[in-house]
């Protein structure tokens, strides 16, 4: 095994900084601090880039390769293999973290073919500890309220609101670190999977007679009170723990940036680190290209696509309605600047997908060997329109960041195929078949269904 040393007298640094680039005003990452004190705006977590181009883009590429998948806390993680680009001050000790990151990147070949964008790859994001791209930045937050409370800081609890999939990921890494957990659900809006995620996991569940949005706005409110943290990715913290994915997916292509990658966007901090990552590939040398980004959107709940319709001229907040993508069923998006500036940064291009389209892109991807999320549905049913609109070209190397695993999802999934969504048709479905316990019925189904089968082949 090669040993790579970073050795340096000045330690990497990291610091919160306004988002607003006329104020810039800084905070350390151990204050409990969510928006700029002086003009109110959004932080980001900003790094001493110019300490991390001290070391040459093909060291830490080495580095990273290096510490990938082994077991020396914690760099096997994902997203601590880039500690030094994520969050170099908190102590290893304090580090919580269960090997996130480091999801798998396949080549979706028969669904590529099928609708002619044969260099076509999945990342299943979902494929990690409870079953969400979540956990990438949770673990990122929950270690720095860990370094917090070790240097005597008083944090009773930590707090989110939640479409499900936060507060799976919140609850399980406070869990892990002996540290309560408080988390606010929208009342019958998430899955039963992912409400009894959290339940399971010992955090206090409050199930609020509201929407995601009303569930923001009562966690804002709380957590004014500083002993309670706020886990929302109004917290950039998440963020640079995100933005490891795309690091991640030039990684596992040789450090090769592909064409086109699709995300779907609902608070939009997601979308706004997977630019921040690819930009810092950028920083310190390792690439020179910029993927075309694309934000899909549930058609329900679709505030950027309307933005981005009226040229990014005309921002309104809308009222979410609901939609079998919920987590991503919300009107007023925390992240909507960064996510606007990132999109002007990587060519970018924002689409939305109908229930319909959803469910059955959904499906589609299904019959190809996938088990989609319903967010994931978003993805594929945009990335199909954009290539029957020819924007996304037969050549382009194509991924799609597939966000939650379909598990989670198990009665949108059981009652499209029972086609029993309601104002859904139920192009891909697929039931099974009753039958006595009779061998020649049984040779009759199958021997009926191959040959409906080899006669006309079914949609898809
Ligand atoms: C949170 C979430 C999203 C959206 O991410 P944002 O950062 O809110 O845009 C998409 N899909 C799934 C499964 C999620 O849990
Ligand atoms: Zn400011």
């Amino acid at each position: 095994m090669l040993l790579i040393f970073i050795r340096s007298a000045v330690p990497y640094r990291a610091w919160f900084e306004c988002f607003n680039s006329d104020c810039k005003e800084r905070y350390a990452l151990t204050d409990i601090v969510y928006n700029c004190g002086k003009c109110g705006s959004l932080l980001q977590v900003v790094h001493d880039y110019d300490k991390i181009k001290e070391t040459s883009g093909g060291h830490w590429m080495r580095l990273f390769d290096d510490r990938k998948r082994r077991n020396t806390w914690p760099y096997g993680s994902g997203v601590w293999k880039m500690k030094e680009w994520v969050c170099p001050a908190v102590d290893n000790d304090n580090i919580v973290s269960m090997y996130e990151g480091e999801s798998n990147l396949f080549l979706a070949e028969r669904l590529g073919k099928e609708i002619g964008v044969p260099d076509l790859w999945i990342k299943l994001c979902g494929n990690s500890h409870t079953g969400s791209f979540k956990d990438l930045g949770m673990t990122v937050l929950v270690s720095m309220v860990k370094q917090i409370i070790s240097e005597g800081g008083d944090i009773r609890a930590v707090a989110c609101a939640s479409t499900g999939d936060t507060s799976a990921a919140l609850a399980a890494y406070c869990a892990a670190a002996g540290i309560q957990s408080i988390v606010f659900l929208p009342k019958n809006k998430v899955s039963p999977e992912q409400l009894i995620q959290p339940i399971a996991n010992g955090a206090l569940v409050l199930a609020l007679d509201t929407d995601f949005d009303g569930c923001m706005k009562i966690v804002q409110e709380v957590t004014s009170d500083s002993t309670i943290y706020l886990a929302n990715s109004k917290n950039s913290l998440r963020i640079e723990g995100q933005k490891t994915v795309s690091m991640e997916i030039a990684q596992q292509f040789d450090w090769d940036i592909p064409d086109v990658i699709v995300i779907p966007g609902g608070n939009l901090g997601n979308v706004s680190a997977l630019g921040k990552g690819f930009l810092l590939l950028e920083k310190v040398g390792i690439v020179s290209k910029r993927p075309r980004i694309v934000c899909a959107q549930a058609e329900m709940a679709n505030p950027l696509y309307r933005y981005y319709k009226s040229g990014y001229t005309d921002y309104k907040p809308i009222q979410a309605s609901p939609t079998f993508a919920s987590a991503i069923q919300i009107g007023d998006p925390v992240s909507i600047d960064k996510a606007v500036s990132m999109l002007r940064e990587f060519n970018g291009v924002v689409e939305h997908a109908s229930e319909q389209e959803l469910a059955d892109a959904c499906a589609r991807g299904d019959r190809t060997g996938m088990y989609t999320c319903p967010h994931t549905g978003v993805a594929l049913a945009a990335l199909f329109k954009l290539v029957k609109r020819g924007e996304v070209e037969q050549g382009d190397r194509v991924v799609v960041i597939s966000t939650a695993h379909g598990l989670k999802f198990s009665n949108f999934k059981l009652e499209y195929h029972k086609q029993a969504l309601s104002h859904i048709k139920s192009h891909y479905a697929n039931m099974p078949m009753e039958l006595p316990a009779d061998t020649d019925a049984v040779r009759k189904a199958i021997d009926e269904r191959l040959s409906e089968k080899n006669q006309r082949p079914r949609a898809g």
